[in-house]
């Protein structure tokens, strides 16, 4: 949750130091304004740096960074696209906005991608797979990673909610050929809106890059009126005063997920023996950004009362049981092009990811938790648990 409980006097100072310059609030050019403050151009090589990885692009969406990376891997028309049914409609938005075909796999205990589903899936038309660490657990990488190797599709990470985790000691979003980060205001760290692209691949950085604004290049040998381009493109440009609270954010990272860490282990703590209260599945070796604490009831009539009880104690869930609808892939009757994906029909289409989605429930953690929080936790989920 959390960047925003922390924002405060270091990411003014980032803003301030903006006009401290000259105010110059593009990205690009106006060099003789700007006196050599080019914030979002730092963010991203600190982001980058961060991440342990050659190439970041700052765009002005997590939705924005799925699209620009589905363009630079040149996915368009005619391709599949394969992502899971438990994520944020975002995911799936880009994908159409793309003009691919969105087909969405199960999910598994991990309440991410099976990989299982996913090879059932694979056709000679799918191209690429957007995996996503839902409230920040990471999914099967290792796994899906493979599949994607021996298939020869591209891999991308949505790591909206996986900002600063990482699995076996390599961060979220590096695992694929390309990740994806959202910094909207409820994410791990954000700049009110934004988001980033991380690239292996110089290339498709450079296709990215060049697409995220107009086509341009940017070549240092011509003035910006004059730029060589090779592609259309659009506008996802980042501001600078979004590159300048993201330099602050990127400071707390660390230490937001090792809070929220602490606070979902207190929780954890406290319901952990109630019975019939289920762990979500974590794959080995993973370093979640505990963004919620997320567990599975006997049923969806449990995980309803979990709700209830919560908010009666002044409590709270963050998306399950809730805002299932905004998250789970079978009930977007609104998209025509995933329904026709999956034979007309999305109310069977995932009977699996329904099955576990519909009795999960999920605490939000942050990076405040006041001190009596665990223990009424505890006694509205017993409570609810035995009625
Ligand atoms: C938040 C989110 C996005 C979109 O990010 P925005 O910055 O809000 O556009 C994409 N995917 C997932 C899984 C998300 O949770």
């Amino acid at each position: 949750m959390p960047g925003y409980e922390l924002i405060g006097s270091e990411e003014l100072a980032e803003i301030q130091d903006v006009f401290a310059h000259g105010g110059v609030l593009f990205r690009h050019g106006f060099d003789a304004l700007r006196n050599d403050c080019y914030k979002v151009r730092q963010f991203e090589q600190e982001f980058a740096a961060k991440m342990g990885i050659k190439h970041a692009l700052a765009v002005t969406s997590g939705t924005a960074a799925l699209r620009v990376a589905l363009a630079a891997l040149g996915i368009g028309p005619g391709d599949e696209v394969i992502t899971q049914s438990f994520t944020f409609v975002a995911t799936a938005e880009a994908i159409i906005e793309s003009r691919a075909t969105p087909v969405c796999a199960e999910i598994d205990t991990t309440l991410n991608m099976d990989p299982d589903d996913l090879l059932r899936k694979i056709t000679p038309r799918t191209k690429a797979v957007i995996v996503v660490h839902m409230l920040g657990t990471p999914a099967r990488l290792p796994e899906i990673a493979e599949i994607c190797r021996r298939k020869n599709l591209v891999l991308i990470e949505d790591t909206a909610w996986g900002c600063g985790g990482n699995l076996q000691g390599k961060p979220l979003g590096t695992w694929g050929d390309v990740g994806t980060f959202s910094f909207d205001f409820a994410k791990t760290m954000t700049t009110g809106e934004g988001g980033m692209v991380v690239f292996g691949d110089e290339d498709v950085w450079k296709k990215a890059a060049a697409w995220h604004d107009h086509g341009h290049e940017n070549n240092p040998a011509v003035p910006r009126w004059e730029d060589t381009r090779a592609s259309s493109g659009f506008n996802y440009r980042m501001m600078e005063l979004q590159g300048a609270v993201g330099i602050a954010q990127l400071k707390k990272l660390s230490g937001v997920v090792e809070a929220q860490r602490r606070n979902r282990d207190s929780l954890w703590q406290a319901i952990s023996d109630l019975p019939g209260i289920q762990p979500r599945a974590v794959p080995q070796g993973a370093y979640d950004t505990a963004d919620a604490l997320v567990f599975l009831v006997p049923d969806n009539p449990a995980a309803l009362r979990c709700r209830e009880g919560l908010l009666a104690a002044g409590l709270a869930t963050k998306i399950l049981p809730e805002a299932y609808t905004w998250h789970f892939a079978g009930t977007w009757k609104h998209m025509p092009e995933l329904v026709a994906a999956h034979g007309g029909n999305l109310d069977t289409a995932f009977p699996r990811s329904n099955a576990i989605l519909s009795r999960a429930v999920s605490l939000p953690v942050g990076v405040k938790l006041a001190e009596d929080v665990p223990s009424r936790a505890r006694r509205a989920i017993e409570k609810a648990m035995k009625s």
